[in-house]
């Protein structure tokens, strides 16, 4: 095979399937992955959660994954906050002219190790190939179905009155990687993407407080997003307490030198759960027995006053309205 990827791979015809077959086969070949139309699959027997999510994380490469880990995590979570198990994924990509194969090669690899990791196949693919210039290097498209849980339900809507505020570790890195990747901001710092697939944490969850009202995964717009959303979908107040989240001191350094609020920085392998508050403390237990929730701890609880509002208090006791999310503080970041 060719050292780049080229417009013959996107063509259809022989470079096409040697792509296929050299590249994407080599990683992803599971019984369901056939050369036919479509993936044909067993129905799970219940409720099924399905959702799709785009990546066109600039670079695609960064401390902690790349945008093929990332591709499968993204989907992956965000089935697994419905309470969903991630039984298929199908991916979409489209590569620019050009690019090399050895990256895609190690893209692939990442897509497989992080889809075995959670035990969800990849049933069917698409490859398309742009020319120079019409895209920035690879995107992806993944998309998901899983199985719900039986009697699980969780929802934005269901927060209420008393609940407590998890987060499964400390926040803020992803976007924190990101930033410092680019070279606009000049500055050094040892951080790493916290990017993970967290089936196994919302199982662990799901064991102990099988009805958890909200599960969400912060991505892009950080905890601070997620917060305000559920605020707003469920009608409630939310309290935190800025001493009790968790934030690695390299991201509140570079948070401290930019003026940024670690809360408004993206994850992509952090959960915020809202639970009735007397099962909160076997939550983080369960979570931190996980291997991406040994930093789980309750930050806040679900208020009645202030409906739709988030409000913070700080370590020296002042309470203050976190700002509500403003406009995107990186593009690509995902
Ligand atoms: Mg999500």
């Amino acid at each position: 095979m060719t050292e780049t990827v080229t417009l013959a791979h996107g063509a259809g015809g022989q470079q096409t399937s040697d792509l296929i077959d050299q590249v994407f086969k080599k990683h992803f070949a599971n019984p369901y992955l056939t050369a036919d139309d479509a993936a044909v699959l067993p129905a799970p027997k219940g409720r099924i959660a399905m959702t799709t999510d785009g990546f066109i994380v600039s670079p695609a490469f960064f401390p902690g994954g790349n945008i093929g880990k990332l591709s499968i995590c993204g989907t992956v979570n965000d089935l697994s906050c419905m309470g969903a198990k991630p039984l298929y994924l199908t991916c979409s990509f489209v590569i620019e002219e050009g690019f090399p194969m050895e990256k895609l090669e190690e893209i692939a690899a990442a897509m497989e190790k992080t889809a075995a990791e959670c035990g969800v196949r990849i049933v069917a693919g698409d490859t398309k190939v742009a020319g120079k210039g019409q895209v920035d290097g690879v995107f992806i498209t993944t998309t998901g179905v899983g199985e719900i849980a039986e009697g699980v339900e969780t929802s934005g809507a269901k927060a209420a009155p008393g609940d407590a505020v998890i987060v499964t570790g400390d926040i803020g890195r992803h976007g924190c990687t990101i930033l410092l990747l680019r070279d606009e901001f000049g500055i050094d710092a040892d951080v790493t993407s916290d990017c993970a697939p967290l089936w196994g944490a919302v199982e662990s969850i799901l064991r102990v407080a099988p009805d958890v009202h909200v599960i969400r995964d912060a991505t892009r717009g950080g905890v601070g997003t997620v917060l305000y959303e559920i605020a707003g979908q469920s009608h409630v107040g939310i309290r935190i307490s800025q001493p009790d989240i968790p934030v690695q001191p390299a991201v509140r350094g570079v948070c401290r030198m930019l003026g940024l609020e670690p809360l408004y920085l993206a994850c992509e392998g952090r959960l915020v759960i809202f639970v009735r508050a007397e099962e909160a403390e076997q939550v983080v237990e369960a979570l931190r027995q996980t291997p991406y929730g040994t930093g789980a701890a309750v930050i806040g609880h679900v208020t009645e006053d202030y409906p739709g509002k988030v409000v913070m208090t700080t370590e020296i006791g002042t309470q203050s309205m976190l700002p509500r999310p403003g406009g995107e503080l990186l593009p690509r970041i995902c």
